[in-house]
């Protein structure tokens, strides 16, 4: 899974206020069929005190305020200024979120564990009672199993060596390419130069040269 920074700039609902994460907190987007992208603009656009750090559906992670700087995700400033908040896509008003958001939010969760080592995963429905993620906050058995999953797996990226350093002829293409968002790292910001490359990550590398020069 890939993770996309749209970093909202420090405003309203940004106050780039740092914080050390003790956890993190799990929402849903409460507005069926919607993309990251487009929550993540509602969160660049909206006039209000409502932001969260990443978006997640069923095929990225967008990062909109880095993981240690509050986000304005509860009615709680305690909360807020502690917690990561993650909100998560889902495909109808039932609050179900599909398989591949749920992997994808366990991968981004798994990752920002072993950075920072906040493993109190909870509910915005833990913090203030609010019904949210409507699914879990109602199926309290699938939220305990949810969290296991989260908390007992291994970050598979975090075991591999971070491969960030190219070798002298290939510098100038990777610059390059990092720079354009070409090439990006996973959740953990690992590029994985010496990485074999599958058909699909291979047609991902050329679709993106030809959004840049379409
Ligand atoms: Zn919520």
């Amino acid at each position: 899974m890939e993770i996309i920074k749209r970093h909202i700039p420090k405003r309203i609902n940004n106050p780039e206020e740092r914080m050390t994460p003790a956890g993190i907190i799990l929402h849903y987007v409460g507005n069926p069929g919607t993309t990251a992208a487009a929550n993540a603009n509602y969160f660049h656009n909206v006039n209000a005190r409502v932001s969260v750090n990443y978006v997640v559906d069923d095929r990225e992670a967008i990062e909109l305020i880095p993981p240690d700087m509050k986000s304005y995700g509860t009615k709680s400033g305690e909360y807020n200024g502690k917690y990561i908040q993650i909100e998560m896509c889902h495909p109808d008003k039932s609050g179900r979120i599909s398989e591949a958001t749920l992997e994808n939010t366990v991968r981004l969760c798994r990752g920002l564990i072993s950075r920072y080592g906040c493993r109190r995963v909870i509910r915005h429905y833990d913090a203030t009672g609010k019904m949210c993620p409507l699914w879990y906050a109602l199926h309290e058995s699938e939220w305990e199993e949810l969290k296991e999953r989260i908390l007992s797996g291994k970050d598979e990226s975090m075991t591999k060596k971070p491969d960030n350093t190219p070798s002298e002829w290939a510098k100038e293409a990777v610059k390059w390419a990092v720079e354009r968002g070409v090439l990006r790292g996973d959740e953990n910001g690992n590029l994985r130069l010496s990485d074999a490359v599958t058909r699909e990550e291979a047609v991902t590398f050329i679709y993106r040269c030809w959004q840049l020069i379409k």
